[in-house]
């Protein structure tokens, strides 16, 4: 069977609410590709042509396809995700077509955002195990369906990655994946926000201070924050089970946070923040 077939059209649930922080990337994302999805005619009217692709770079696990599917959602919009090394190994011979089919498939079911993620993977400088010359087919025949995309009020680009350092120079170019939006590590009160979020439907204790926990992480990632939240309802339910609290009263307390903490490491390092600074 061809890999073709195995481009999913998926309706995202994900919410602006549901991103803590990112506040500067979420109102450029609301501005470059939300109001000209759902206002096209305000957009033409003054004569504004968004651009026409977006690359988001940071760390890993900061929440790029977090936002990518949010804008989608909070467009109306469909969603089509596909990874770079997909498709250069998934449709091996058919890398070009996989590409004509992804934005046939997104007019198709226009309004639509399509979701490269890893575009890194599909640059001839890399090629690792790859034949380059591929690549660089690949790299020109999203390039020609982005030059080909009239409408592009209807149909977004956005690329994702976390080494903006060896992006194919020619996907940057005007006109292309032309607007660079940073995805930075969380700082204080975005790790604040994003505690808030994954422990909306936890049974905090009354000693757990989201505040004073968004400052005791620094380092970690939304996804490291994500694990610790999960972590520490581990740490509390073993807890539960052991001394047998009823599950109507357990809570997670600030200790099991602690302890937690232990096993959730930081992602984020010193060189890391440099280097996307
Ligand atoms: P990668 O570069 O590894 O693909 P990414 O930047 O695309 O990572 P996401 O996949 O968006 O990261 O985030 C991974 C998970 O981490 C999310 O499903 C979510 O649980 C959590 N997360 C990351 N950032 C945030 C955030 N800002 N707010 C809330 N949750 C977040």
């Amino acid at each position: 069977p061809s890999g073709l077939r195995e481009i999913y059209i998926e309706v995202p649930e994900v919410k602006w609410s549901d991103i803590g922080g990112l506040e500067e990337a979420k109102q450029e994302l609301r501005e470059i590709v939300e109001y000209p999805l759902k206002f096209p005619d305000y957009y033409e009217k003054v004569g504004i042509e968004p651009p026409r692709g977006i690359l988001l770079f940071g760390p890993p696990g900061t929440g790029k396809t977090m936002l990518a599917k949010a804008v989608a959602t909070e467009s109306g919009a469909n969603f089509i995700a596909v990874r770079g090394p997909e498709i250069l190994s998934k449709w091996v011979g058919e890398s070009e077509k996989a590409i004509r089919e992804i934005f046939r498939k997104a007019r198709q079911y226009a309004p639509a955002v399509i979701f490269f993620d890893e575009i890194d993977a599909i640059t001839p400088m890399r090629g690792a195990g790859y034949d380059s010359g591929v690549t660089e087919r690949v790299v020109n025949q999203l390039l020609a369906e982005m030059d080909g995309i009239e409408e592009m009020q209807h149909v977004a680009v956005i690329a994702a990655t976390n080494r903006p350092d060896i992006v194919d120079p020619a996907l940057l170019r005007p006109g292309r994946f032309e607007k660079m939006i940073l995805v930075p590590p969380p700082d204080r009160d975005a790790r604040t926000e994003i505690l808030k979020v994954h422990t909306s439907k936890v049974p905090l204790a009354n000693d757990v201070d989201l505040s004073d926990l968004g400052a005791k992480t620094e380092g970690y990632t939304g996804a490291d924050i994500a694990a610790l939240v999960r972590e520490a309802g581990l740490v509390a339910l073993r807890e539960g089970l052991r001394k047998g609290i009823r599950a109507e009263d357990l809570k997670v307390n600030w200790t099991h946070f602690m302890e937690a903490m232990r096993k959730v490491k930081p992602s984020i390092t010193q060189e890391m923040t440099q280097f996307y600074a």
